[in-house]
């Protein structure tokens, strides 16, 4: 994989361009991580692939809500043509939202949601337990919930709604942050009745297709559905699927094929400098310049075969 790790192109699942040389950084100047064409980060481009993956369980969508609508996710979510989209957030912007109102008492019926979208939300809400039980509580039987949260593993959530602006910068990375979740995220998820799925890069696409996708392997999204007295699965790594093991295949072979055409092209570039050397002693020589010549032509057309290769 390494050849293909250094592979200059990037590809965009959210505008589907590729980019010729790297993304631009993102957020605290990550490298290689903004689009340059449509601005979507990691996160983006992973959710529009996980989309794609549930969009069989999600045919014939009813109720779409999306808490704190984003202009990289908004579009993507309309193409799954719910037949109501519904973008929520405390206070309105340049984003487009239809509805004013608190994940904490939203304003929709119980059981009404079919799929529900939480970026980056829970982490500014203090009461992140109110915000969770109202999530369990409009979701429909058969809803979905995709969440995803600042998230470290092995560690406890480091929480304190009364810190002040340097130290939210400090421990929780973003001013209006009052929080960095651990491993207890998915305790008040599952207390506030909350049937939990783990799914990252590395899960779906497997290692080697999230590093060439350059995405963040292990940054994980949460698959909700309402459920009672239920518990937190066990954290195994990752199996192979049919699918990780098929995509590994199809990269191996890339990598392969691109060995061989910088091996061919190392040959032409040999091949051009004794053709010059040739010409350089041909002119010398005037004695044996036809034969040379026709060694030239030979040369020349071994040089073209190899190109085509
Ligand atoms: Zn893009």
């Amino acid at each position: 994989m390494t050849e293909l790790v250094d592979y200059p192109r990037r590809y965009c699942s959210i505008c589907h361009h590729v980019v010729r040389r790297g993304f631009l950084p993102g957020p605290g100047g990550r490298p290689d991580a903004s689009c340059p064409r449509c601005r979507s980060l990691e996160r983006h481009r992973f959710f529009a692939l996980l989309l794609s993956v549930l969009e069989p369980v999600l045919d014939d969508l009813g109720t779409l809500l999306e808490v704190a609508p984003s202009p990289e996710t908004s579009p993507i979510l309309a193409d799954l043509a719910p037949r109501r989209h519904v973008r929520l957030d405390l206070g309105a912007d340049n984003r487009l939202v239809d509805v004013l109102g608190s994940l904490t008492d939203l304003p929709l019926e119980e059981s009404s949601v079919d799929l529900l979208v939480c970026y980056h939300v829970l982490e500014h809400i203090p009461d992140d337990r109110a915000a969770m039980r109202e999530i369990a509580r409009v979701l429909s039987p058969s809803g979905l919930g995709l969440l995803q949260v600042p998230y470290r593993a092995g560690t406890l959530t480091d929480e304190d709604p009364e810190a002040p602006v340097e130290e939210r910068l400090r421990r929780f990375g973003q001013a209006d942050h009052v929080r960095y979740y651990g491993d207890d995220f998915e305790d008040r998820l599952v207390e506030s009745g909350l049937a939990l799925q783990r799914v990252s890069p590395r899960s779906m696409l497997g290692a080697d297709m999230s590093t060439w996708l350059h995405l963040n392997p292990d940054e994980l999204v949460w698959i909700v559905r309402p459920a009672d007295g239920t518990t937190v699965p066990p954290r195994t790594e990752p199996e192979p699927t049919s699918l990780t093991l098929t995509l590994s295949a199809m990269l191996g072979e890339m990598t392969r094929l691109r060995g061989e055409l910088v091996e061919k092209r190392r040959e032409v570039r040999a091949l051009t400098r004794s053709m010059d050397r040739l010409r350089a002693e041909a002119d010398r020589t005037p004695g044996i310049k036809e034969s040379t010549r026709a060694v030239l032509a030979a040369v020349r057309r071994r040089a073209a075969r190899t190109r085509r290769a």
